[in-house]
């Protein structure tokens, strides 16, 4: 799993964008990675998605970052280098790296590909690695990844709007398996269209569930209902239409990034209705026992990512149904611009940095 001294004497320049401080901007960043280990996977890097949780981190909202902080964890590229023990992957593929790079591989979690709840999880970013080195993300010019976290992507896939399904994507799509809520005949409720409340539209659609979106933005409802797939839209300020759904919902996925009120969700659920959250505000929410939960014995659960194999088999379903991001391309140099958007949920429906064209423009 280490890397040999050797890799550790011989790292390779990379240059991508990094935040020195909290709440700072990005900018040119000179930094190092390992040289590609026996069982590593090096691959430049062509387009990287930007999630809410790159501007938690670069905020250090969780206050859990290291700076510098290079961000990014829906990275796609294509492979310029395997180790000799890596099997998975050859030259020239294309492949992606989400939010995770390494964990413990002997914990239980592990041992039943739940790598994402291992105690031992390893970030793609400004956390640790086994090597004691601070791990950066994927505004970078390449990366260098354990081959168990590297996800093949199908050739019918297009990278720069396959990155989203990442982190996005598997973190939508593991709660919407693992708690049943996306079957047919269920009806499933999507809180927040954004980056991955618009893949759970998706994906729930695909799945063969009814879908309702619950959004604060009127402007979102045309889109939701004639292009994302959505069967019905709720504004969520309006009591009269939240009132009218009381009762109807199997399940919630809740992915909105800000603290809010979760009672009114809760009262869309039928009994043994639950809601799930995913979103990953820093402040607690308020939950009333009773009656919201207590009557009709319904649950709140939470969800992170997805283990390495649920991730491949997601990819390989979004490939087979079609199932993709709707994304803004933009230029590594506009990144600073695009984290102000994404504060006020000005994105429909994720930023995606074009790495491969745009990166090298700015190098120091
Ligand atoms: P995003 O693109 O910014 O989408 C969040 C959506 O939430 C917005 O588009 C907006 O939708 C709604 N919203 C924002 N502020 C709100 C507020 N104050 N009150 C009510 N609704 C609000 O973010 P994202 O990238 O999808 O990420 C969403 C959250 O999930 C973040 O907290 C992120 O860190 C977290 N996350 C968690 C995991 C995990 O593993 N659990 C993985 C990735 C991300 P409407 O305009 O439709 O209301
Ligand atoms: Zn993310
Ligand atoms: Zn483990």
């Amino acid at each position: 799993m280490a890397n040999s001294a050797e890799d550790q004497e011989h790292p390779v320049e990379a240059f991508g964008w990094a935040a020195t401080q909290p709440k700072g901007l990005l900018s040119p960043f000179n930094f190092s990675r390992r040289a590609t280990g026996d069982h590593d996977v090096r691959f430049k890097v062509l387009y990287c998605g930007i999630c809410h949780s790159d501007l938690h981190a670069v905020n250090n909202d969780w206050g859990l970052s290291l700076y510098p902080i290079v961000p990014g964890h829906e990275v796609v590229g294509e492979v310029t280098e395997v180790g000799k023990e890596v099997k998975k992957v050859k030259v020239g593929d294309k492949v992606g790296v989400g939010c995770m790079i390494g964990a413990c591989h002997a914990c239980d979690d592990c041992n039943n590909d739940l790598e994402n709840y291992c105690p031992g999880m390893i970030l793609t970013y400004s956390s640790t690695y086994h090597d004691g080195t601070v791990t950066h993300g994927g505004y970078s010019d390449h990366m260098v990844a354990h081959h168990r976290y590297v996800v093949l992507f199908p050739d019918t896939m297009p990278l720069h709007a396959g990155a989203p399904l990442l982190c996005a994507g598997i973190t939508v799509y593991s709660p919407l398996k693992y708690y049943g809520l996306a079957e047919p005949g269920k009806h499933v409720g999507v809180v927040g269209l954004g980056g991955l409340g618009h893949l759970a539209v998706k994906f729930a659609r695909a799945l063969g569930a009814k879908v309702t979106v619950i959004s604060t933005s009127h402007s979102k409802q045309d889109e939701a209902l004639h292009r994302l797939g959505a069967h019905s839209f709720l504004l969520s300020s309006d009591q009269h239409q939240m009132q009218e759904a009381t009762g109807t919902m199997d399940g919630i996925i809740d992915t909105v990034s800000a603290v809010h009120s979760l009672s009114p969700l809760i009262k869309l659920l039928k009994s043994h209705g639950k809601l799930v959250m995913v979103g990953a505000p820093e402040k607690p929410f308020e939950l009333l026992v009773f009656p919201d939960l207590a009557m009709g014995r319904k649950m709140v659960g939470g969800s992170a990512i997805g283990g390495m194999k649920e991730t491949q088999e997601m990819i390989d379903f979004a490939a087979k149904h079609n199932v993709t991001a709707d994304v803004e391309v933009i230029p590594m140099d506009y990144v600073n611009t695009a984290m102000e958007r994404l504060a006020r949920a000005d994105v429909r429906y994720r930023f995606v940095i074009d790495i491969g064209n745009s990166l090298a423009a700015t190098k120091l």
